[in-house]
């Protein structure tokens, strides 16, 4: 349900609960928050590695180096647009399918419409999608804290890639085991995707964008697998971490100033439209997850509102133009167009009042 307070559209952790979680933070784990501390002031680190993400993610890091200069790309144009054009479908799994629709609930799907989803999903080689969308939850109600899976407190490349290279923060197991996720579990489509999830990852990420363009229009299957399995894959890796990391550190915050994420056009043109941070951090049950629909190519929101148009999506929710107008006056940091600092100051003061007698 979209929340009626303003107090309650920052992330899905009511203000005044946020502060009991960092209180009850500060007592209880008081100890192992100074251990981790001093650890992270040494180490820059406070989990076991995992040798094997590491060693799997910078090989492939480093064959993405090779295959983006030795790709013969004015000779494989084709290709690349078939790379192009696939990363949509991927981009509409993670964006309209498991952020918009599985984790943040911003609409309501029906059963073939989530099936596609969740098959777009797939190709896009991520953890299975429950897991994906507890990691998400938990992001959103503890963001920057300890319990947040990738705290951009712990710096840029702890954020973009370096939480997959070690294991979890005691709180983020803890806390995660309080995210309901009963939600998920009704749904067919989600258990059905947990059961199969290696065929269909190995089928939809990796065998079927590599096989079309051989067996379609006779590409050679050496580059077809290279761009494919290497290039796209590391490609969409990185957009996605992208949201995590540059649109939690870089850009404006015109919603809410006082938390970390940032609206950043380049993310959300890379993104499909995922990287108006601020703007989702505020109100992330809105379907756009942006205040406008078609900004930074936001191509998730046009594919969802045709799916809404065609009767396979509905209940889409989004945030009035009167409410946003409020949350930004009242704790944007004054770079919004047309909320900003432009705002004449009786208007400004009239509307702090009637955002204070909410
Ligand atoms: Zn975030
Ligand atoms: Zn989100």
């Amino acid at each position: 349900m979209p929340p009626n307070s303003t107090d309650e559209s920052n992330g899905n952790l009511k203000v005044s609960e946020r502060k009991e979680y960092h209180r009850e933070y500060s007592k209880k784990d008081a100890e192992w928050v100074n251990y981790a501390k001093k650890w992270d002031e040494i180490k820059h680190f406070v989990s076991q590695l995992k040798w094997f993400n590491i060693i799997l993610l910078t090989t492939l890091h480093l064959a993405f180096v090779w295959a983006a200069i030795a790709f013969p790309w004015l000779q494989r144009k084709r290709l690349v647009l078939w790379n192009f054009v696939f990363s949509h479908l991927t981009g509409f799994g993670i964006g309209a399918g498991a952020h918009r629709l599985w984790c943040h609930r911003t609409y309501k799907a029906k059963l073939p419409l989530r099936v596609f989803l969740m098959l777009c999903y797939a190709t896009a080689g991520h953890n299975p999608l429950f897991y994906w969308v507890r990691d998400h939850r938990v992001h959103h109600k503890f963001t920057d804290t300890d319990a947040d899976p990738h705290n951009s407190k712990r710096g840029f490349f702890f954020s973009h890639v370096g939480w997959l290279f070690m294991k979890k923060h005691p709180d983020v197991k803890r806390k995660g085991k309080e995210i309901d996720m009963s939600d998920l579990w009704e749904d067919p489509v989600i258990r059905f995707h947990q059961k199969y999830f290696i065929p269909l990852t190995l089928t939809l990420g990796f065998i079927l964008p590599a096989i079309v363009p051989p067996l379609v229009w006779g590409q050679d299957w050496f580059w077809s697998i290279i761009s494919s399995a290497v290039g796209r894959y590391v490609f969409v890796l990185n957009i996605t971490w992208l949201v995590n990391s540059a649109a939690h550190m870089w850009g404006t915050k015109p919603f809410d100033n006082s938390i970390s994420p940032t609206d950043n056009k380049t993310v959300s043109m890379l993104s499909f439209g995922e990287g108006w941070h601020n703007y989702h951090h505020t109100f992330p049950w809105d379907y756009k997850a942006a205040e406008l629909k078609y900004a930074g190519y936001n191509v998730s929101s046009v594919f969802i509102e045709f799916c809404g148009k065609m009767g396979w999506a509905y209940d889409l929710k989004s945030a009035s133009p009167e409410l946003i107008k409020k949350v930004v006056v009242k704790g944007g940091d004054g770079s919004h167009l047309v909320w900003g600092e432009e705002v004449p100051e009786s208007e400004e003061d009239e509307i702090r009042k009637a955002t204070k007698q909410q």
